[in-house]
């Protein structure tokens, strides 16, 4: 292997570990913490919505 092939950037990319939030459901009123790509809630498996963490 080549000194130039070695210092090729990996192509797998290495995602940070996600925060979680905590939303209220709209339709149950729970809090729960939710990953930002959690878009439904667990309880009820409605729609959440960023705005509404708490
Ligand atoms: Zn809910």
């Amino acid at each position: 292997m080549s000194e130039k092939e070695k210092s090729k950037p990996e192509v797998k990319t290495i995602r940070p570990p996600l925060e979680r939030i905590n939303i209220r459901c709209r339709v149950c009123f729970i809090v729960d913490g939710y990953y930002p790509d959690e878009k439904k809630c667990r309880h009820c498996g409605a729609r959440l919505f960023e705005i509404d963490r708490y």
